[in-house]
Protein backbone atom coordinates (compact mmCIF):
# COMPACT_ATOMS: atom_id res chain seq x y z
CA UNK A 1 0.00 0.00 0.00
CA UNK A 2 2.84 2.35 1.15
CA UNK A 3 4.86 0.85 -1.99
CA UNK A 4 2.02 2.36 -4.19
CA UNK A 5 1.52 5.54 -2.63
CA UNK A 6 4.96 6.42 -3.32
CA UNK A 7 5.55 5.51 -6.51
CA UNK A 8 2.01 7.26 -7.48
CA UNK A 9 3.67 10.30 -5.82
CA UNK A 10 7.04 9.64 -7.55
CA UNK A 11 4.75 9.42 -10.92
CA UNK A 12 3.42 12.63 -10.54
CA UNK A 13 6.40 14.70 -9.89
CA UNK A 14 8.50 12.98 -12.45
CA UNK A 15 5.99 13.72 -15.24
CA UNK A 16 5.59 17.45 -13.47
CA UNK A 17 9.29 17.48 -14.12
CA UNK A 18 9.14 16.35 -18.12
CA UNK A 19 6.67 19.03 -18.33
CA UNK A 20 8.58 21.75 -17.37
CA UNK A 21 11.45 20.47 -19.24
CA UNK A 22 10.87 22.81 -21.96
CA UNK A 23 9.76 25.76 -19.19
CA UNK A 24 13.50 24.82 -17.88
CA UNK A 25 15.24 24.78 -20.88
CA UNK A 26 13.77 28.86 -22.10
CA UNK A 27 14.99 29.89 -18.84
CA UNK A 28 18.38 30.34 -20.15
CA UNK A 29 17.72 31.34 -23.72
CA UNK A 30 17.10 34.73 -24.33
CA UNK A 31 13.41 35.78 -24.96
CA UNK A 32 11.57 36.08 -28.28
CA UNK A 33 8.88 37.91 -27.13
CA UNK A 34 8.06 41.55 -28.13
CA UNK A 35 6.66 43.63 -25.67
CA UNK A 36 4.17 45.56 -28.40
CA UNK A 37 3.82 48.33 -29.13
CA UNK A 38 6.97 49.42 -27.42
CA UNK A 39 8.74 46.94 -29.29
CA UNK A 40 8.08 45.93 -33.19
CA UNK A 41 9.39 43.62 -35.29
CA UNK A 42 11.21 44.82 -38.12
CA UNK A 43 9.07 44.60 -41.38
CA UNK A 44 10.54 42.96 -44.17
CA UNK A 45 11.72 44.29 -47.43
CA UNK A 46 8.38 44.80 -49.82
CA UNK A 47 6.68 44.33 -46.77
CA UNK A 48 2.37 45.12 -48.00
CA UNK A 49 0.66 47.34 -45.60
CA UNK A 50 -1.39 50.49 -46.16
CA UNK A 51 -1.43 52.01 -49.16
CA UNK A 52 -0.56 55.89 -50.02
CA UNK A 53 -1.39 58.37 -52.66
CA UNK A 54 1.25 61.57 -53.63
CA UNK A 55 -2.34 63.14 -54.91
CA UNK A 56 -0.06 66.03 -56.26
CA UNK A 57 1.64 63.26 -58.78
CA UNK A 58 -1.23 61.76 -59.72
CA UNK A 59 -2.38 62.25 -63.46
CA UNK A 60 -5.97 60.08 -63.11
CA UNK A 61 -4.94 57.41 -65.60
CA UNK A 62 -6.83 55.13 -63.64
CA UNK A 63 -4.47 52.50 -64.64
CA UNK A 64 -4.04 51.18 -60.49
CA UNK A 65 -8.28 51.38 -60.93
CA UNK A 66 -8.01 49.08 -63.64
CA UNK A 67 -5.40 47.09 -62.37
CA UNK A 68 -6.88 46.16 -58.63
CA UNK A 69 -8.91 43.27 -58.32
CA UNK A 70 -11.42 43.67 -55.45
CA UNK A 71 -12.07 47.79 -56.77
CA UNK A 72 -11.44 49.16 -53.66
CA UNK A 73 -9.97 52.06 -55.42
CA UNK A 74 -12.64 54.91 -56.45
CA UNK A 75 -11.34 57.85 -58.66
CA UNK A 76 -13.62 60.25 -60.89
CA UNK A 77 -11.89 63.47 -62.67
CA UNK A 78 -12.80 66.57 -64.59
CA UNK A 79 -10.79 67.55 -67.55
CA UNK A 80 -8.45 70.86 -67.14
CA UNK A 81 -9.15 73.54 -69.57
CA UNK A 82 -6.24 76.18 -71.09
CA UNK A 83 -7.66 78.87 -68.55
CA UNK A 84 -7.33 76.37 -65.77
CA UNK A 85 -4.60 73.73 -66.34
CA UNK A 86 -4.21 70.81 -63.88
CA UNK A 87 -0.37 71.60 -63.92
CA UNK A 88 2.47 69.03 -64.05
CA UNK A 89 3.81 66.07 -61.99
CA UNK A 90 6.89 66.61 -60.01
CA UNK A 91 9.05 64.77 -63.25
CA UNK A 92 7.30 67.00 -65.47
CA UNK A 93 4.59 65.55 -66.72
CA UNK A 94 1.55 67.40 -67.59
CA UNK A 95 -1.44 66.75 -66.13
CA UNK A 96 -4.68 66.54 -68.45
CA UNK A 97 -7.04 65.60 -65.51
CA UNK A 98 -8.16 67.14 -62.17
CA UNK A 99 -8.40 64.19 -60.09
CA UNK A 100 -11.64 65.44 -58.05
CA UNK A 101 -11.83 61.90 -56.05
CA UNK A 102 -8.90 59.27 -55.01
CA UNK A 103 -10.32 57.09 -52.21
CA UNK A 104 -9.20 53.97 -51.41
CA UNK A 105 -11.43 51.10 -49.42
CA UNK A 106 -8.66 49.81 -47.45
CA UNK A 107 -11.17 47.48 -45.49
CA UNK A 108 -11.54 45.63 -48.86
CA UNK A 109 -7.69 46.39 -50.30
CA UNK A 110 -6.07 42.40 -49.99
CA UNK A 111 -2.70 44.38 -50.02
CA UNK A 112 -1.54 42.56 -53.43
CA UNK A 113 0.23 45.51 -55.09
CA UNK A 114 -1.47 45.33 -58.13
CA UNK A 115 -2.16 49.09 -57.94
CA UNK A 116 1.31 49.38 -57.28
CA UNK A 117 3.31 48.44 -60.41
CA UNK A 118 1.29 49.94 -63.39
CA UNK A 119 1.37 53.47 -62.20
CA UNK A 120 3.17 55.67 -64.61
CA UNK A 121 4.52 58.48 -61.80
CA UNK A 122 5.02 55.96 -58.91
CA UNK A 123 2.15 57.90 -57.27
CA UNK A 124 0.66 55.39 -55.79
CA UNK A 125 3.05 53.35 -53.01
CA UNK A 126 2.92 50.82 -50.04
CA UNK A 127 3.88 52.55 -46.86
CA UNK A 128 5.00 50.86 -44.07
CA UNK A 129 1.97 51.97 -41.95
CA UNK A 130 0.34 48.72 -40.34
CA UNK A 131 -1.63 49.73 -37.51
CA UNK A 132 -4.60 51.24 -38.56
CA UNK A 133 -7.63 49.75 -37.16
CA UNK A 134 -11.02 51.33 -36.74
CA UNK A 135 -14.21 51.09 -35.05
CA UNK A 136 -16.19 52.20 -37.87
CA UNK A 137 -15.58 50.85 -41.30
CA UNK A 138 -16.38 53.54 -43.00
CA UNK A 139 -12.94 55.17 -41.44
CA UNK A 140 -11.12 52.63 -43.18
CA UNK A 141 -11.72 54.36 -46.45
CA UNK A 142 -9.05 57.11 -47.60
CA UNK A 143 -9.62 60.32 -49.47
CA UNK A 144 -6.43 61.52 -51.02
CA UNK A 145 -8.07 64.19 -53.72
CA UNK A 146 -7.17 67.85 -52.09
CA UNK A 147 -10.17 69.40 -53.78
CA UNK A 148 -12.60 70.80 -51.57
CA UNK A 149 -16.39 70.93 -53.11
CA UNK A 150 -16.30 74.38 -54.27
CA UNK A 151 -12.86 74.00 -56.38
CA UNK A 152 -14.85 70.66 -57.90
CA UNK A 153 -17.98 72.69 -58.84
CA UNK A 154 -15.42 75.56 -60.06
CA UNK A 155 -13.35 72.84 -62.37
CA UNK A 156 -16.76 71.49 -63.31
CA UNK A 157 -17.87 75.05 -64.42
CA UNK A 158 -14.87 76.02 -66.24
CA UNK A 159 -15.05 72.66 -68.05
CA UNK A 160 -18.77 73.17 -69.08
CA UNK A 161 -17.80 76.53 -70.12
CA UNK A 162 -14.96 75.55 -71.98
CA UNK A 163 -16.43 72.52 -74.25
CA UNK A 164 -19.89 75.75 -74.80
CA UNK A 165 -16.90 77.78 -76.05
CA UNK A 166 -15.42 75.28 -78.43
CA UNK A 167 -18.90 73.35 -79.85
CA UNK A 168 -20.19 77.22 -80.65
CA UNK A 169 -16.51 77.59 -82.31
CA UNK A 170 -17.26 74.27 -83.93
CA UNK A 171 -20.42 75.18 -85.22
CA UNK A 172 -19.41 78.62 -85.95
CA UNK A 173 -16.86 77.24 -88.45
CA UNK A 174 -19.21 74.65 -89.66
CA UNK A 175 -21.47 77.51 -91.01
CA UNK A 176 -18.47 80.03 -91.89
CA UNK A 177 -17.30 77.14 -94.35
CA UNK A 178 -21.17 75.68 -95.72
CA UNK A 179 -21.19 79.90 -96.71
CA UNK A 180 -18.18 79.84 -98.02
CA UNK A 181 -19.09 76.83 -100.23
CA UNK A 182 -22.67 78.17 -101.39
CA UNK A 183 -20.67 81.52 -102.53
CA UNK A 184 -18.15 79.60 -104.24
CA UNK A 185 -21.19 77.74 -106.15
CA UNK A 186 -22.97 80.80 -106.75
CA UNK A 187 -20.01 82.59 -108.58
CA UNK A 188 -19.18 78.94 -110.45
CA UNK A 189 -23.27 79.46 -111.38
CA UNK A 190 -22.89 83.49 -111.70
CA UNK A 191 -19.72 82.61 -114.08
CA UNK A 192 -20.98 79.25 -116.12
CA UNK A 193 -24.11 81.31 -117.18
CA UNK A 194 -21.75 84.44 -118.51
CA UNK A 195 -19.37 82.25 -119.96
CA UNK A 196 -23.26 80.25 -121.96
CA UNK A 197 -25.06 83.80 -122.66
CA UNK A 198 -21.13 84.85 -124.43
CA UNK A 199 -21.32 81.84 -126.40
CA UNK A 200 -25.00 82.66 -127.41
CA UNK A 201 -23.90 85.93 -128.59
CA UNK A 202 -20.84 84.87 -130.55
CA UNK A 203 -23.06 82.46 -132.59
S1 LIG B 1 -3.24 46.58 -53.06
FE1 LIG B 1 -4.46 45.31 -54.45
S2 LIG B 1 -6.49 45.26 -53.53
FE2 LIG B 1 -5.37 46.95 -52.55
S3 LIG B 1 -5.94 48.76 -53.74
FE3 LIG B 1 -4.05 47.94 -54.62
S4 LIG B 1 -4.73 46.57 -56.26
FE4 LIG B 1 -6.50 46.96 -54.95
S1 LIG C 1 -2.12 54.75 -61.77
FE1 LIG C 1 -1.08 56.35 -60.58
S2 LIG C 1 -1.35 58.21 -61.81
FE2 LIG C 1 -2.81 56.72 -62.57
S3 LIG C 1 -4.71 57.17 -61.43
FE3 LIG C 1 -3.62 55.56 -60.30
S4 LIG C 1 -2.38 56.65 -58.81
FE4 LIG C 1 -3.03 58.13 -60.32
Amino acid sequence: MVKNYLKNTWDGLFTILIGMKITWKHLFVPAVTLQYPEERAKLPERTRNRLYVNINDCIGCMQCVTACPVNCIDIETIKGTPIDPPGETSNGKKKALWVTKFEIDTAKCCFCQLCVFPCPTECIVMTDVYEYSEWDRDNLIYAYSNLTVEDIKEKQLNFDKFQAEKEAKKIAMAKAKAEAAAKKKAEEETKSEEKSSDDEKKE
